[in-house]
């Protein structure tokens, strides 16, 4: 309660600034000065501030978390805390893009596209991974995906030639000498509800329409709010509730 979210920048990856904590000197030692405060905090080791700072830098964790988290990891063995900055640094190194979806991946394709029961003929396409793994969690849909990467935002200097928007009209448009991959029959555009969404799922329904059928999910979503976070219920319903787009 009373920590603050950090909010998702159009388009992804524009952190909400928040000051960051640094060191200061009073009486000739060094002394923490949290973000979070004008005042030193007393009472934290070095290493242990230095952890908290670390943790408050993550997206969604407040000072008191930060806290609560540092204290929790140092309570553990040895052992855990070694495999849990292993598989920080695996992730870090190992996690790519899936080359037909652009979902994130380990190998050079995804879980989904190498599932043989998801068909290829529907492509839900959706700003990145987030939402994929939110439209995931509602067990409605059994298509393939497609991650652009972002949204088209001017304002913020994003233009198509930024997204993976070529890629997916290939996938879609298909390669004309290929008998390999069944045609796509219908692509539904999994936009947030937004200017930025408007735009983009505008651009690619003028773009994919003479290819295939091109639907945009229904809302039950207020404008301005953000896929990821909504309940499975409500996203279902948007699913199911999706139509051509005019
Ligand atoms: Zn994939």
């Amino acid at each position: 309660m009373g920590e603050q979210r950090s909010g998702r920048g159009h388009g992804g990856g524009v952190r909400a600034g928040r000051e960051r904590g640094r060191w200061g000197h009073s009486a000739g030692r060094s002394t923490y000065i949290p973000r979070s405060s004008s005042t030193a905090l007393s009472g934290y080791t070095r290493p242990l501030a230095r952890l908290i700072d670390q943790f408050e830098r993550l997206p969604g964790i407040g000072p008191r978390t930060a806290q609560r988290l540092a204290l929790h990891l140092l309570r553990q063995p040895e052992e855990q805390i070694r495999s849990f900055a292993d598989a920080l640094l695996a992730a870090r190194s190992q996690v790519g893009q899936c080359q037909r979806c652009f979902h994130l991946s380990a190998d050079p394709l995804c879980e989904i596209c190498r599932n043989p029961e998801r068909s290829n003929g529907q492509i839900c396409v959706v700003a990145d991974s987030r939402d994929l793994l939110a439209m995931e969690r509602t067990r409605e849909y059994h298509g393939s995906y497609h991650v652009l990467g972002g949204l088209i935002s001017p304002m913020d200097g994003i233009g198509p030639e930024l997204l993976q928007i070529q890629p997916l009209v290939r996938r879609v448009a298909g390669n004309p000498d290929a008998t390999a991959a069944p045609p796509v029959h219908e692509v539904i555009l999994a936009l947030t509800p937004s200017v930025e969404g408007d735009t983009t799922s505008l651009y690619l329904a003028r773009l994919l329409r003479p290819f295939t059928e091109v639907s945009r999910i229904a809302y039950g979503l207020p404008m301005g709010s953000e896929l990821e976070y909504a309940d499975e219920v409500t996203l279902a319903r948007a699913f199911e509730g999706r139509r051509p787009v005019e």
